[in-house]
């Protein structure tokens, strides 16, 4: 039984939610304590016990603490069955984070699987839809491990609403380096802000186009759906020869359009002010699914980064305790390089 302390580094949900898929793909079980000891409200909050249940459900789990606000759990899977999945998030939790906690258990079954996931699908502190789809599935695909996502309707939060459908294969994971992002080709900026008034997105996009020097034609106002909403995303996505990167803020009462765009402007600013390959989210996301790849192949693999994050570092951890890999981090270019090496 593998031992976590989920008040270590960042001491937030993400610890959970890779031991759960960790858990899943090695067939170990685990006790966490002192769950989000790190957050302000701790212990499981309706979001992390969903991905819980849902963890429970494919892999037919033995769980004992899975309750809101409970402070330990013990998690011991059974076999992973692939197959038809249908998870209601319930509020506005993100169907994204579900995702990523299921897809690696999913990608290593024989048979695949379809998965229909609602509630939020652009959370503040959680990977959008758009991130998904565009930045982290295509590497998953490179990886060897093949998904489509399709978003039916957006969900915000707090009203949620959102729905997903997620269709994965079984993967043949190989190991690959990502050093370099490569040429840009393309990037534009998208306002999603359904049920506000119209003026609100182009406020936002103006801003943005004004600082950064982009041109209207790479400002999009996204089309709402009906009963869609209401919500206020403001996203930039930067299409690289290597990878594509996503930036997300997400508009809110009190705060003006200028300073969406300006937050959203130095995100990406600071990005391209390096030469790294992974943003800071993708940085703390990639080590999973790589360090799986490197186990099952027993071939070493890097990536570089802009920033480690304390949710990449304590990601790094509770990997190394599930995984026979080791990641070693050293400084480059003025950003990182990450290396995931077979022990
Ligand atoms: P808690 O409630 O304990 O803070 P949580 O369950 O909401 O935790 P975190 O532990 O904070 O989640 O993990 C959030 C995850 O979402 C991290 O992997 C982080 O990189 C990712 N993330 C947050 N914002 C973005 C974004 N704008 N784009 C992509 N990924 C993001």
């Amino acid at each position: 039984m593998i031992e976590i302390d989920g008040s270590r580094g960042e001491g937030g949900g993400q610890i959970l939610r890779s031991a759960l898929a960790l858990s899943m793909c090695t067939g170990q079980g685990f006790v966490l304590e002192r769950i989000r000891a790190g957050r302000a409200k701790p212990g499981l909050m309706r979001q992390h016990l969903a991905c819980v249940n849902a963890a429970a459900q494919i892999s037919d789990a033995q769980v004992q603490g899975a309750e809101l606000n409970s402070q330990a759990i013990r998690f011991v899977p059974g076999t992973v069955r692939a197959g038809e999945y249908s998870f209601q998030m319930g509020s506005a939790a993100s169907c994204c984070l579900l995702l990523q906690t299921l897809w690696p258990a999913l990608m290593l079954a024989p048979e695949p699987s379809r998965l229909r996931l609602t509630g939020g699908t652009h959370n503040p502190a959680a990977p959008p839809f758009h991130f998904l789809q565009r930045s982290y599935a295509p590497l998953m695909n490179r990886l060897g491990a093949r998904a489509e996502l399709a978003l039916q309707r957006m969900g915000f939060y707090p009203a949620g609403g959102g729905s997903m459908t997620v269709e994965l294969w079984p993967a043949r994971l190989k190991p690959f380096d990502l050093l370099e992002r490569g040429k840009l080709k393309v990037c534009h900026a998208e306002c999603f802000a359904p049920a506000l008034p119209r003026a609100v997105a182009q406020r936002e996009l103006q801003a943005l186009g004004a600082i950064l020097g982009w041109e209207p034609g790479q400002l999009i106002t996204g089309q709402a759906r009906q009963n869609e909403g209401p919500g206020n995303a403001l996203l930039a996505t930067l299409e690289y020869a290597e990878l594509t990167e996503v930036f997300t803020q997400f508009g809110l009462k009190g705060v003006s359009s200028e300073q969406v765009a300006q937050a959203l402007a130095d995100e990406l600013q600071s990005y391209q002010a390096s030469k790294a390959a992974l943003g800071p989210h993708m940085a703390d996301q990639w080590a999973l699914p790589l360090a799986l790849a490197v186990e099952r192949t027993g071939l070493a693999a890097s990536y570089t980064c802009t920033e480690i994050t304390p949710h990449a570092q304590s990601n790094f951890e509770v990997i190394e305790k599930f995984l026979a890999v080791r990641f070693v981090v050293i400084d480059r270019d003025g950003g990182f390089e990450v290396s995931a090496e077979p022990l």
